[in-house]
């Protein structure tokens, strides 16, 4: 089946009045409709670069990314591909009530229709918010807001769900459910995501496919396929297996080697 993503020979650079800054070196990459793969990475090597070029924020200096096997310039607007983004900050407006905040991609995009604001409520009750939907997100605690932020990226109907270590602002034991809990949900709708983390067990317990970068201008070391033999519905259980522990240790030895490279 044709990737949902290929990037080829991706490689980019940010230039300014200082010089030059290399930021993804020759990047391969292949992302198969509905996976949920997980890219990790030291701080600072590229991460957020990569998704921004996966969502054309920014243009590859060279080589390519084919969307469904297109590349971004053979690209009508309505065949195109629809991406979401998820942010570590949810950047909800605190003005705004949550129904405001969650309706606001579909109002600024003028496709507030009744279809797709039913579809709105539908999400609001499925995760849990729909008690909390004329509150504002400082009544809400972490998890919630992150669920709220998740609503409104859902609410464009993406095909593809980019995740820019949304986890990382929530305190470790919220963090432990609600990244279980937005997993599953987006596992459960069958979309395909890509989700950065620094954070190796958070990759490990949430994918499919774990792809580890290297140290600026990152590269691809390794990609490995994470399969458990229980469900992933509690990352607790899934952190006990010896599966874990394995994929773990193994992951653990490519990030780390770095430092001897470095
Ligand atoms: P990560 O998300 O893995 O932490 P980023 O992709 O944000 O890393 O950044 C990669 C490198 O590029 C970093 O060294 C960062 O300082 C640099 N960088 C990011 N954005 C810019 C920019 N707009 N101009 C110059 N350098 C940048
Ligand atoms: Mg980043």
């Amino acid at each position: 089946m044709q990737p949902i993503l290929s990037l080829r020979d991706v490689s980019y650079s940010y230039h300014n009045l200082k010089g030059e800054t290399p930021a993804l070196s020759h990047i391969n990459l292949e992302i198969s409709e509905g996976s949920f793969v997980a890219v990790v990475g030291p701080s600072g090597c590229g991460k957020s670069t990569l998704l921004s070029i996966i969502a054309r924020l920014l243009a590859p200096e060279e080589g390519e990314v084919l969307y469904r096997g297109l590349s971004a310039k053979d690209y009508c607007a309505d065949s195109a591909l629809k991406i979401g983004y998820m942010l570590q900050r949810d950047h909800l407006f605190e003005w705004r009530t949550v129904y405001q905040n969650v309706i606001l991609g579909l109002e600024l995009t003028h496709n507030l229709t009744k279809e797709n604001t039913d579809y709105i409520l539908k999400l609001l009750e499925d995760y849990g918010l729909y008690g909390f939907k004329d509150k504002k997100p400082s009544e809400l605690s972490g998890g919630m807001r992150q669920r709220a932020a998740l609503i409104r990226t859902m609410a464009v109907h993406p095909d593809l769900l980019l995740l820019d270590e949304p986890f990382s602002a929530l305190d470790f034991q919220t963090r432990l459910s609600v990244s279980a809990d937005i997993a599953n949900i987006i596992r459960s709708t069958g979309k395909t995501a890509l989700l950065i983390t620094h954070d190796l067990s958070e990759a490990i317990t949430l994918a499919d496919r774990v792809v580890v970068l290297s140290r600026r201008p990152a590269g691809i070391k390794r990609e490995m396929t994470i399969r458990y033999e229980i469900g992933r519905e509690d990352p607790l259980a899934v952190r006990g297996t010896a599966a874990y522990q394995t994929y773990f240790n193994q992951l653990w030895e490519v990030l780390t080697d770095d430092k001897t490279t470095a």
